[in-house]
Order: structure tokens, then sequence, then C-alpha cells
């Protein structure tokens, strides 16, 4: 269903270091845009900066890239993340200290047109809909194809050693492939992106009860305090965007 000629929305983000790590290496950045709005999350990886260098230019790129509610959005976010992983590649030729710094990346935009994801590595977007929560992107990571294989399951993969390695990444080689979708979207729908900061620690049934909240700021907050209560592991990061009406 399109959401009419512009849609109200109500948005949240909020990024915690957690309760191990000592530095925040995750990002995200919203844009109100001509006709829309965006929305970006990326975490980080690469020792010293690295990590929080890639997840910055990565915010920064893709919001530079956009402007207005492109004529075709999925070629516009696809270029926005070629350009990101350009800029981080780039920057990590530049400074050896920097050498090998990547991120992933998930980007929402949303607008009179519709809806659409795009995503590289294991950041997520979901949609709450009628109590049902729904992972509108696929992880790029080991354990998500080992389980698409059938060799793990959602449970073993939570819990694998090799739980936090991505296949694909923004900044760690020249090129990078892009996977972007139309997402349906309808007034009272709850959209979430996250880092795996809270994916890999909070299930799906506790966020889509956290996410239920009226208050998209109260909600965000909730989810971080969820995943410091799985004793937060990892930096944590959330953006809470809920469809209140056409307008
Ligand atoms: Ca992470």
């Amino acid at each position: 269903m399109s959401p009419g000629p512009s849609v109200l929305i109500e948005a949240a983000s909020l990024t915690d270091v957690g309760l191990v790590r000592e530095r925040n290496e995750d990002a995200f950045g919203e844009k109100s845009l001509v006709g829309g709005r965006l929305f970006v999350v990326a975490d980080g990886m690469g020792g010293h900066a690295g990590g929080a260098t890639a997840s910055r230019l990565a915010v920064e790129a893709v919001e530079a890239a956009l402007g207005t509610i492109p004529r075709d959005p999925p070629r516009a976010l696809r270029e926005a993340l070629e350009a990101a992983n350009r800029s981080i590649h780039d920057e990590s030729q530049r400074d050896p200290s920097l050498r090998g710094m990547g991120t992933t990346g998930v980007v929402l935009l949303i607008g009179s047109g519709g809806c659409w994801v795009a995503n590289v590595g294991d950041s997520r977007a979901y949609r709450l809909r009628d109590g049902a929560l729904d992972q509108l992107t696929r992880d790029h990571s080991v354990v998500a194809e080992m389980v698409r294989l059938g060799v793990l399951t959602s449970a073993q993969a939570a819990v694998h050693p090799r739980r936090n390695e991505v296949l694909r990444s923004l900044g760690t080689a020249p090129d990078v492939d892009v996977d972007v979708d139309a997402v349906d979207v309808s007034v009272g729908d709850v959209f979430l992106l996250c880092s795996d900061g809270l994916s890999g620690v909070v299930d799906d049934a506790a966020i889509a009860a956290l996410l239920a909240d009226d208050s998209a700021e109260d909600a965000s907050r909730a989810l971080v305090e969820a995943a410091i209560g799985q004793g937060a592991p990892d930096n944590v990061t959330v953006q809470v965007i809920r469809v209140h009406a056409p307008v």
C-alpha cells in the first residue's frame, strides 16, 4: 500500500558503547529529504581508529549521496552504498593505520513513493506490523549462510564462535555487492534498524514487544536497555521509525 503523498514519521535513534567494548564503533544518521526521510546504521570494524572511522564515513557518504527522494530509489541506494564503499576503501589505502577497516551498512528510505531498504553486512532492518516482526534484510554473515544451508540452527548461530564474521562489508574491497528491496509500508508500521549489538543478544519476541511502545524514543531506550540487560558484549545502535499517518 502506498503511504500517500507524504508520511508523518516519528523516529528516534540511540547508540551505546555497551558493557564490554572500550570504544563505540557504530554510527548512525538521520536525514530529512525533499519528500521523505533517510535512516542509516553502520557497524564498523578494524583496529585502532579504523572501525569508528569506517562507520562514520559510511554514514557521511550515504547522507551526501541522497538529497531528495530519487527517481529510481533502488539504484540510488545501491549507488549511495557503493560511494560509501569507495570512500572508506580510498581512505584505508591513504592511511596505513586504517588499513583493512570496514563497516556494515543498513539504510532505510521512506517517503511519498514508498519505502526501500538496502544493506551490506549483518546490521538489520525489521518491520513490526500487527504484532508480527519481519526481518527485512538478509545477514551477509558466515553463520547466517550456515543457517540457510541447514548446517546450524538459529539458536546455534547465536552462540557460534564465528557469529561476528561478515561475508560482505563496506570498504574492505574496491567493489561491493549491495542488496536492495522495496518494502511495503502502511500506517501503524514500526521499522527498526539496528546493529548486531542488539539483534545478537535480544531475541525477536523481546524486540517485537519493546517496539510496540507508543513512543519511538521510549522504544529505542528500552531496546538499548534490553541489550544492556543481556550484558551488552558489543556496541548497540537502534533507530525506531513509526509511521503515524499519511498527510
Ligand atoms: Ca557489532
